[in-house]
């Protein structure tokens, strides 16, 4: 039996060009599911693949990025599909001294949230998390990349205290979405794999904004390279 892959996406756009380069097709809206995640479901390397995005808000047309619908998003495709491995693409920002724009950058190390700050005992650890990856050095064979901490918050920009969490669990990816989907994959003990690409540095003084912007494109055609050559590697 082939191997059952789930990808987890927040973006449409980062998206895009996995979704057309495996050739996927839609899958059709689950009835029960009254605001669906859009599927995207095919076979590729003896695998099957389904990448499931978090979709549209209908209330302001965007993508609904963040933890909350990576969350639901990724039980109810668990749920659904039964995959046996889970991933996380997306893009993410890095300190400079760390990343290029555009390169990759994954785990073997827990994520961690770091925005989550509760100071009391036992609830300060809970809510930092240490969410499991399934790094494997075969996946990557032959693919550069960069191993660091994933750490996740709910805003783009990032404030002193939120720095210094990051520097403090030497962070090396920040974006919105990987701790969610790591702590859902650990919830549900299915193997889970963050794969990120650098849109914008967070310490240079060019808005966080403009720089995702500029570099969303060259990322997610990145991204999207990667992935195939991953999924092409595992067993
Ligand atoms: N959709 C917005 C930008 C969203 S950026 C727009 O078009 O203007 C946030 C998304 O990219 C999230 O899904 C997050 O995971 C990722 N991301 C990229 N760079 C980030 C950074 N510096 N901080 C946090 N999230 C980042």
């Amino acid at each position: 039996m082939s191997k059952r892959i789930l990808i987890i996406m927040a973006m449409a756009a980062e998206a895009r060009p996995v979704i057309d380069q495996l050739g996927l097709r839609e899958l059709p809206a689950n009835p029960q599911l009254t605001s669906h995640f859009p599927r995207f479901q095919g076979e590729f390397a003896g695998k099957e693949i389904v990448i499931s995005l978090n979709g549209k808000s209908t209330e302001y047309g965007v993508d609904r990025i963040g933890t909350e619908f990576a969350a639901l998003n990724t039980q109810s495709a668990i749920v659904e599909l039964a995959p046996e491995l889970i991933i996380n693409a997306g893009t993410c920002g890095a300190f400079s001294a760390d990343a290029d724009i555009a390169d990759i950058i994954t785990s073997d190390q827990p994520v961690v949230y770091h925005d989550h700050r509760v100071p009391l005992e036992g609830f300060d650890r809970f809510a930092m998390g240490a969410y499991p990856t399934a790094y494997c050095p075969e996946y990557f064979q032959g693919i550069e990349h960069k191993l660091g901490v994933v750490t996740t918050g709910n805003s783009l920009d990032m404030p002193d205290i939120d720095r210094q969490w990051i520097r403090q669990n030497q962070g090396m990816a920040k974006e919105m979405e990987c701790a969610a989907v790591a702590a859902t994959a650990h919830l549900y003990g299915i193997d889970f794999l963050p794969i990120k690409s650098v849109t914008d540095h967070i310490d240079i003084e060019l808005d966080n904004v403009e720089q995702f912007l500029n570099n969303l494109s060259k990322a997610s055609q990145k991204l999207s390279e990667t992935l195939i050559r991953v999924l092409t590697n595992i067993n």
